[in-house]
Formats: structure tokens, C-alpha cells, sequence
């Protein structure tokens, strides 16, 4: 038994504690600290150092995994122009057998552009070499990977994929959606592009990346995209006791196998399956999303891209609601989450089901909102893109549709739970970076976007604790610091209610804990 006391408590229900007190991995009580002396002598007292202790951060959608691969495949990350790229898949070119796969990620094109067909196949010719853009919307490939892919011309592209060609008609490397997602999570009968590694490198890369996350306050997280691969490598961890986080994860639906979906779970408080992941549309700061009017789309098309056809949609989210088990759908644009809704609606009715999930629901309106809440649905909008890509968002979508872009406010106003998220790692996962979003809605340049979507400090803290614990069916037991729920916190160095809004994402995380154990501590 343990009493942590210290700093000002936000337990984020019921009144403030000067301290509690943790049993195990639980938090059994909460009072003064003289209540807790007399009730527990014997515990261990923990004085935190600190200024603010709230529930620990969660984000319900990111990609960790996807981070500690690009780590064990080659890591573009922290490449600095095309020639970097090159070199870097040249070096792990010179030790794979001619044949097997080279995969380059995240390409940021943010910093690095003029990355082609043409520059990848200076790399190899006997290779297949890929690069997977950072918004895991495309990626690009060289000749000969898109010889063993059998992409010859656009015509090749899968239904919800696109090929994009020069002038002359000849490819130009670049894989659109479906046409580059097919061959990368191809289900269990084929064997992916992407290689593996070895499992103890994947381990020790997912060790990396959390110690990263608990860095800045996470506890748990969601992790949006894993197939048998990813489910695998978590699992190793966790049998290592390298699984310091706590991780849901959303099974990508070519997976699904409703027979072979556990029934219990009993270490949920660790390392959970949490639901079944579609994609419907495209990117929302990308400018693919699938939207009712037209906008300058980035791909032309005037209204964004619909990746999954609407009968195999609703069918697949037939058999998954089917099996009992939680549906997560990626739809940025308003026509999207309308398709998502139509899905939802016409299901049938049952009792005990769990909480849908709408992926981003980045643009919606109020007759959506409304649906949404009386479907029970949780969305899980973007945490910090507001303040990240609010320039590139209203320039796609103007500045009427960007009024309910992240729409925080409008479902909270509307009852509707919300997730925290960032989706790293094509964004920094900073929770405190996306609080600052939620509470400003202000780009670096000064840009106000949505001026009425802006939130509380408070609320905002909700969202990336309560909020994302509820788009996992764990309300109940995480996201509050009261008794009966896990005791994950952290403890900050300034009181987010006391600074200004514009120095919420500068305060520092002093420590970080996980079911009363520190996990990342600044001293
Ligand atoms: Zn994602």
C-alpha cells in the first residue's frame, strides 16, 4: 500500500484529495491525508514533487507500433533531403538478398520533397524498395516493386486505390490508398510487403518508443492499425514485462476472424483488443477526405476519395457488430461519417453492445452530432491538428466547414464523449500540444480556426484522459484518479488552470506513473 500526496490533485471527479491512496496497480481511496494515516498506518507515503497531478494521458488513436517498426525497417524519420533517404535504403539494400523487400518510413514531405520512382530505383533494381508516406494515405515504390506488384499503368490500380503517372503514361512510383494498403496489410492468406525484423529488435524498438510517450505523459494508448504482426510484438513485450504503457489495440479488418476473437481478455488492464478497424475516406490535412460539396481536393477529384466500397463497407460492419465486438471506422469527411451512421443505424437491434467508434469524425454539422449521440457512437477527433495544419485545413475546406473541423466543443455541448488523439507518429504525440489546440484552436502564425470549438483547460484534460478511456470501453477504470479505477497519473511542474493558454504545451512533465509504478521521471 502506497499514499501519494504532494502537488494539487485533479482527480477529474469529486473533490480535490490531498492525497490517495494505491493498492496494487489500483487507487482503493481518496481524502485528507490524515484520513488516509489513520486508515492505512502502515503504507508507504510518496511525496510527489510538482506542481499538478492528473489522471495520466491517453490517446485513443496513434501508431506506436508503426513508430518502432520504421525503427527496426529503415527509419526515415530524421532524413533530411532525398539524397539522405537514398542512402539510408542503399545502406540496408547492400545487406538484404537481392529480392526481398526494402521498406523506407515515415517519408516526411514536409521536409523532404522530389522523392519518385526514378530516385528509388538508383537504390536497387533487384530489390522491390518502398517508402511509406507519413500520413500512411500513399506510398511510393521503385520499377521493380511495382513490377512485383503488378502495377504497369494507372488502369492496374485496385478499387479504392489510385497509380499516378507522368505525362507519357509511365508510372510515376506514387500508390494511392488501396493500392499501396492491399499488398501492406493483404489479410492472412497473403504475406505482407512490409518486413518484420527480428522479434527481439521490434521489442526493443517498442520499448524506445514508450519510454518516448511516458516522456510526455502517457499511460495508455490506442493503437489504431495492428495486424498479426504488430498483435504479436506487443504480446512479446508484455511477456517480457517490457509492456510499461497500457495498449488497446483496433485490429485491421482484413484480419477479422470472429471465431478466433477472445472471448475474455483477462490482462484488458495491460494489453487488450479494443475493436476492428475500416478505413472509409481519405485524409483529412491531406485534402482526400470524402465531403458532400466539392473543394480543391489534393488528388483533383472534387469531393475527396472513398477507399471501401458501401456494400462490403456494411457488410463488414455487419459481421463485426455480429461477433459482439467494437467497430472503429476512419471517416474524415461529413459524406463519410454519413455513410458510417447509415451502417450503424441499420444494424440490428442488441443489447450489451459496445461503443462504435468514428475514427477522426474531423467534419460534421449538427444533424450528424445529433446522430451520432443517439447512436451511442464515440468520435475520436485529431488533439493538436488544429494548431498543427489549421492554415492547410481551411485552405481545403473553407472557412464555413473548418467551424466544425475537430468539432471538441460541439459533442461535448451535445453530450457526446470524445477520445484524445494525435495519430502519431505522423504528428508529435504531446498531449499538452494538443491540450493547448483544444483550448487556443491557434496555429503557429496566429490563425484562429473555429473560434467556437475552443475548450476549457479542464474539459480539455477530460477528453485526453476520460474521454479516451471511454473509446475504449474503459471508463470505468481509467482516466479519473478516484477509487476503483488504475492508478496511471502524472504529475506536472506547472498548474495547467494557472498559465496562460499559450504556455499549456511548454510545461514540463515532471514524472509519469502506471498503476502507482514511475515510469518516466525528469530528475
Ligand atoms: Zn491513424
Amino acid at each position: 500500500m502506497k499514499i501519494f500526496t504532494g502537488p494539487r490533485i485533479v482527480p477529474l471527479e469529486g473533490r480535490e484529495p490531498e492525497a490517495f491512496a494505491v493498492d496494487g496497480e489500483w487507487v482503493v481511496a481518496t481524502g485528507t491525508r490524515a484520513e488516509l494515516r489513520e486508515r492505512y498506518p502502515a503504507a508507504e507515503w510518496v511525496d510527489l514533487d510538482g506542481a499538478l497531478v492528473v489522471p495520466g494521458f491517453n490517446d485513443a488513436h496513434c501508431h506506436p507500433s508503426q513508430a518502432a517498426l520504421a525503427r527496426v525497417r529503415v527509419d526515415l524519420s530524421a532524413a533530411a533531403d532525398r539524397e539522405a533517404v537514398r542512402d539510408a535504403l542503399r545502406a540496408r539494400a547492400a545487406t538484404t538478398p537481392p529480392g526481398q523487400w526494402v521498406v523506407g518510413q515515415p517519408l516526411n514531405e514536409r521536409e523532404v520533397t522530389g522523392v519518385d520512382r526514378d530516385l528509388l530505383d538508383t537504390v536497387s533494381a533487384e530489390h522491390p524498395v518502398v517508402i511509406v508516406q507519413y500520413t500512411f494515405h500513399r506510398a511510393v515504390a521503385n520499377s521493380r516493386a511495382l513490377e512485383v506488384l503488378g502495377y504497369y499503368s494507372p488502369a492496374d490500380a485496385p478499387p479504392g486505390g489510385e497509380l499516378t503517372a507522368g505525362g507519357d503514361g509511365r508510372l510515376d512510383g506514387w500508390m494511392y490508398e488501396q493500392a499501396w494498403l492491399d499488398p501492406w496489410l493483404p489479410g492472412p492468406q497473403r504475406e505482407s510487403i512490409a518486413p518484420a525484423g527480428a522479434e527481439s529488435a521490434q521489442v526493443a524498438a517498442l520499448r524506445a518508443v514508450n519510454a518516448e510517450l511516458h516522456g510526455v505523459g502517457i499511460t495508455s494508448y490506442c493503437d489504431a492499425i495492428v495486424t498479426p504482426l504488430e498483435q504479436r510484438m506487443y504480446t512479446a513485450a508484455r511477456q517480457a514485462g517490457e509492456l510499461t504503457p497500457r495498449v488497446s489495440m483496433l485490429l485491421w479488418h482484413s484480419y477479422f476472424d470472429a471465431a478466433a476473437w477472445p472471448a475474455e481478455q483477462p490482462d484488458a488492464a495491460h494489453l487488450q483488443l479494443a475493436g476492428v478497424k475500416l478505413m472509409l475516406d481519405g485524409a483529412f490535412s491531406g485534402g482526400t477526405c470524402l465531403c458532400r460539396h466539392p473543394y480543391p481536393s489534393a488528388t483533383g477529384a472534387d469531393n475527396g476519395l472513398q477507399v471501401l466500397g458501401d456494400a462490403e463497407f456494411a457488410e463488414t460492419v455487419r459481421a463485426v457488430d455480429a461477433a459482439g465486438v467494437r467497430v472503429a471506422v476512419h471517416a474524415n469527411g461529413d459524406l463519410a461519417i454519413a455513410k458510417v451512421l447509415d451502417a450503424f443505424e441499420a444494424l440490428p437491434d442488441r443489447p450489451g453492445r459496445p461503443n462504435h467508434r468514428i475514427e477522426h469524425c474531423s467534419i460534421v454539422d449538427d444533424a450528424l452530432i445529433g446522430r451520432i449521440g443517439r447512436a451511442g457512437v464515440t468520435p475520436v477527433p485529431f488533439g493538436p491538428f488544429i494548431a498543427l495544419f489549421g492554415e492547410a485545413v481551411q485552405g481545403f475546406y473553407g472557412p464555413e466547414r473548418v467551424e466544425m473541423a475537430c468539432a471538441h466543443r460541439s459533442f461535448l455541448d451535445a453530450g457526446v464523449p470524445v477520445g484524445g488523439s494525435s495519430d502519431f507518429p505522423i504528428v508529435p504525440i504531446d498531449p499538452l500540444l494538443a491540450l493547448q489546440s483544444l483550448v487556443m484552436r491557434r496555429t503557429a502564425s496566429g490563425l484562429v480556426v473555429g473560434p467556437g470549438q475552443r475548450l476549457g483547460v479542464l474539459d480539455a484534460l477530460a477528453v485526453y484522459t476520460a474521454g479516451s478511456a471511454h473509446a475504449t470501453g474503459d471508463a470505468a477504470v481509467r482516466g479519473r484518479l478516484t477509487p476503483g479505477r488504475l492508478a496511471d497519473f502524472v504529475v506536472l511542474d506547472a498548474d495547467l488552470t494557472a498559465v496562460a493558454p499559450d504556455e499549456i504545451a511548454s510545461v514540463p512533465v515532471r514524472s509519469t506513473w502506471v498503476g502507482g509504478s514511475c515510469v518516466f521521471s525528469a530528475s
